[in-house]
């Protein structure tokens, strides 16, 4: 059977031997898994070795150290002086290989991992027992519940529906939402977007809800079908690499053309053309940074992995950037800021004072709360052991343990009242009402929720000024007010209208809740202040009481204002976008009005983090630079909006990836100033070497070693630096800020300077002075001599790299793999010297005893240079950022060590 929708329900449950009231069992679930496999589209095949490794071989710069060695090969069958070299320089393209394919499949099997545990969840029924459970676990057979928000996890037949509406745009294009009825029976030849008693894959549920069995999953969906086509979509990469990549062509273009160069004045000086081009070939591709891209994916893996560790899941590769460049964050109060650990504090009855909730109750205040619990879909269940749980939202929680406190209980009432109707809570209308029939005679109508929502009928003299001052004085105590109304009718009216059903309540009282702040709420606001971020709450509740929490998490500073809904709607774009800064609280919005938050922000040019957890979050989860869900209380359909996910549900959480997103740039910059520093040192000395005449100092061989063992693997461990969390001591990088500002240019420059001079000294003296001793002057000595120099510098220069703070003050245990790499290479280029029979394969040859201290001092001095540096530099910095402190807020602070 292929078309279900033909089939009706109970044909449907009989084909896929599956029980209504209890789903499939454990056992049966696993069976039917081998047999169907998981509900997931079929993995994008996995690219083959061979194909990474011709990958890499298309890289223009294996091509042209692949000419290299064939043109070294040429000249050692026509010189006939060794085949060491063309061999060395295809030893050092397979090692570059290696390297290069190992460490990129690893960052990926790393990022795959991680995104794999991103996997959307879902309501399954098996055991008779409601679970949550990974989609990818169900098979054919299973009994799935949908509800507002869920994502549909497979295809299935309806079995029950209520106001059931699915959007099924990602599968049919039609932007309408679909009205779902379980009950129609289909005849063949019905589109998909008619399939009125099917839900599909992908989907998700926009009102109401409902019951299915699923008939097909993974590739047997009407999502996998396409899936087949979409699977070989194209990886994407962050703007970030994007911007990197254009970086490391124009490298690659001033490297070939400095050695084209290079092979002009070459000739010119009478070098043999032989010689030349294989220098000039060597030269283009030592200073190409090919390491560059792979130190950024592992930076942002690294920094991927970080983030999970402290709660907050990826979701998009490239949050991870623009988290670290976020300067607003609009968040959610309930739940992100405070506890969503409500309690009732104060109930209020019209005519008498307000009551605390530990105090006596009398008659009425019971019969408050009573009505309030009727007006609750919470549940309580009892356990055998006595102890009592109450499912449901946190505010109905509230109102059943209370109502439990004080020894009563719903059931006693319940059989009073018969429930008939529900018009659903929504953060648009922020009340909900339930309509119940009256054994008496009758039905009662209640409504809780806003008490500025509420119609309430005509207050009588006096009554609506003691209401209000009840509602200030609960909320200016942080409190959030909910309000109850009832009516009495005779008549049943129509539930489907609700103007008809909500109208002249009267007020039964009101309760105050008390919704403590996360504790770490206070520190994390502080914390972003520090770091130049501000942050926005947005909420649903009264401006009293959402201001009266935000001043105490120190969200609403002295001369920032709160705005409400109403007023938001009535004020233009062009005036909010003027004034967004004032207003630091939003009170009383619907989801719908954050998109216009978040875009005055943009249109001010920050960069908007901005929190969400239902279906109508999703289009400014979509338009904010970072939208954040929240993995507890979300909806599946704003995870899957969002770039990340709090799996903590934690406004703190948010600040920590920020953190880890700046600690990613700040080491993709040390990356850049480590790798171009060594790259363009090395064409400034070729270049220079050869304008004077003083010949080749370093030979083709010799950069090669320095490139891959030098360079590229301590390189490597940048992307594992931490930074001091002084990272979050200054403001954010602005959105379109340059690699080099910041005064990366500068140091850039100085180092490049300080390093081809003393590489250049060192040859000159190694190569012409008559030094004590018994070696040279020769060539040969001088090759050797830069060739130390030229390592080792590189390799020193990387400690420069780590901190914008003396190389002192950064201790060695943070990046033990960094300490290791460095002293085992500096070792080898050192053995490699020492030891003539081994370094002749290199063309290296012994040095004296003067040419080595000349070859340390040297070496040491592009340090000493980049130390004074730094002193000057901090000098100025901590005055400026002092001064910025200053504004900002009251604190000493000194430079920190990121770039
Ligand atoms: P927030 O943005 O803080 O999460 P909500 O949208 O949850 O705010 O709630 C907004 C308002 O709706 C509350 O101030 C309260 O008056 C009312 N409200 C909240 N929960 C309920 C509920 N379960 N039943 C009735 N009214 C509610
Ligand atoms: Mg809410």
């Amino acid at each position: 059977m292929e078309n279900w929708y033909e089939a009706s329900v109970s044909k449907t449950l009989e084909h896929f031997n599956a029980n209504e009231n209890t789903g499939l069992s454990e056992i049966e679930a696993v069976n039917r898994q081998t047999k169907y496999g998981r509900n997931e589209f079929d993995k994008q095949e996995k690219t083959s070795l061979i194909k990474d490794i011709l990958h890499h071989l298309k890289d223009i710069s294996t091509i042209i150290l692949l000419l290299a060695a064939l043109l070294s090969l040429c000249m050692a069958i026509k010189d006939g002086h060794g085949f060491i070299e063309p061999v060395v320089i295809v030893s050092i393209v397979i090692l570059n290989l290696v390297l290069a394919i190992t460490q990129e499949r690893s960052a990926e099997k790393a990022l795959e991992a991680l995104t794999s545990l991103n996997s959307p969840d879902c309501l399954v029924l098996r055991d008779g027992v409601q679970k949550e459970m990974s989609t990818e676990e169900l098979v054919p057979g299973d009994m799935i519940l949908l509800q507002l928000g869920s994502i549909v996890p497979a295809d299935a037949r309806l079995i029950i529906s209520t106001n059931l509406q699915v959007d099924e745009s990602a599968l049919t294009g039609e932007s309408e939402p679909s009205e779902k009825n379980a009950d129609l029976l289909l005849q063949g030849g019905v589109p998909l977007g008619d399939q009125l008693n099917m839900v599909f894959s992908g989907c998700h549920v926009t009102s109401g809800h409902g019951v299915a069995v699923v008939t097909g999953t993974g590739m047997h969906s009407e999502m996998g079908k396409i899936a087949g086509y979409l699977n070989n979509s194209q990886k994407i990469k962050t703007p970030l690499q994007r911007r990197l990549e254009k970086v490391a062509k124009s490298i690659s273009m001033i490297a070939i053309i400095a050695a084209l160069f290079l092979l002009l004045i070459g000739l010119l000086q009478g070098e043999s053309f032989w010689t030349m081009i294989t220098l000039a070939a060597t030269l283009a591709v030592a200073a190409v940074p090919e390491t560059l891209n792979l130190i950024v994916t592992l930076s942002l893996s690294q920094g991927v992995k970080n983030m999970v560790n402290k709660n907050a899941l990826i979701r998009k590769i490239s949050a991870v950037e623009t988290l670290g460049n976020t300067s607003v964050i609009c968040s959610d109060k309930t739940g992100t800021l405070t506890q969503n650990r409500m309690s009732i504090e104060k109930l209020w009855i019209p005519g008498e004072d307000p009551f605390g909730v530990n105090e006596e109750f009398g008659e009425r205040e019971k019969e408050l709360i009573t009505r309030f619990a009727l007006a609750s879909n919470a549940t309580v269940q009892m356990e055998e052991d006595g102890t009592m749980t109450i499912m449901g939202n946190p505010t109905e929680k509230a109102i059943m343990r209370l109502l439990h406190d004080k020894g009563l209980s719903k059931k006693s009432i319940t059989e009073q009242y018969r429930l008939v109707g529900e018009i659903p809570f929504s953060s648009e209308r922020k009340m909900m009402t339930i309509v119940l029939e009256d054994v008496a005679g009758g039905y009662l109508i209640l409504t809780k929720g806003a008490l500025d929502r509420l119609p309430l009928n005509a207050f009588d003299e006096g009554m609506e000024k003691a209401v209000s001052h009840v509602h200030e004085l609960f909320a200016g105590e942080a409190l959030r007010v909910l309000a109850l109304g009832f009516r009495h009718v005779d008549e049943l009216p129509s539930m489907d209208k609700p103007e008809e059903i909500e109208r002249d309540l009267h007020l039964c009282g009101l309760i105050g809740l008390i919704d403590p702040a996360r504790p770490e709420a206070a520190v994390a606001v502080e914390r972003a202040k520090m770091a130049g971020i501000r942050t926005v709450m947005i909420t649903g509740d009264h401006a009293v009481t959402a201001s009266a929490i935000a001043r105490n998490i120190g969200i609403l500073g002295e001369n920032e204002k709160v705005l409400t809904g109403q007023q938001l709607k009535d004020i233009s774009d062009e005036e909010l976008c003027r004034d967004i800064h004032h207003y630091s609280v939003y009170a009383r919005v619907s989801p719908e009005d954050k998109i216009r938050i978040v875009e005055a922000w943009q249109e001010n040019g920050e960069v908007v983090s901005m929190t969400g957890d239902g279906v109508n979050d999703t289009p400014a989860l979509k338009a904010a630079d970072v939208g954040i869900s929240m993995g507890r209380t979300g909806t599946e359909v704003a995870k899957s909006a969002s770039d990340m996910v709090l799996t903590d549900d934690n406004f703190a959480t948010i600040i920590d990836a920020v953190s880890e997103g700046r600690n990613v740039y700040s080491n993709i910059r040390k990356t850049i100033y480590f790798l171009l520093v060594c790259n363009i040192s090395e064409i400034v000395i070729m270049l220079v070497a050869q304008l004077k005449g003083w010949g080749i100092p370093v030979t083709p061989i010799m950069l090669l070693l320095v490139n891959v063992l030098g360079d590229g693997i301590p390189g490597l461990y940048l992307s594992r630096e931490r930074s001091d969390p002084r990272l979050m001591d200054r403001e954010p990088i602005r959105r379109n800020e340059g690699f080099l500002s910041g005064g990366l240019l500068s140091v850039i420059i100085q180092q490049t300077i300080a390093c081809s001079a003393v590489v250049l000294v060192g040859y000159y003296i190694a190569t012409f002075w008559v030094l004590p001793g018994n070696m040279g002057p020769s060539q040969a000595v001088g090759q050797s001599v830069a060739f130390l120099i030229l390592g080792w510098t590189s390799i020193l220069h990387l400690y420069t790299v780590r901190s914008r703070q003396s190389i002192f003050k950064r201790t060695l245990r943070d990046n033990p793999p960094v300490v290791y790499s460095t002293v085992a290479m500096i070792a080898i280029f050192s053995f490699l010297v020492a030891v003539p029979s081994v370094g002749k394969i290199f063309n290296l040859t012994a040095i004296g005893g003067y040419h080595w201290l000349v070859a340390a001092g040297l070496s040491l001095i592009p340090t000493i240079v980049a130390e004074i540096g730094k002193l000057i530099d901090n000098q100025t910095n901590i005055r400026e950022y002092r001064e910025y402190k200053h504004r900002v807020i009251r604190h000493k602070i000194r430079r920190d060590d990121s770039f």
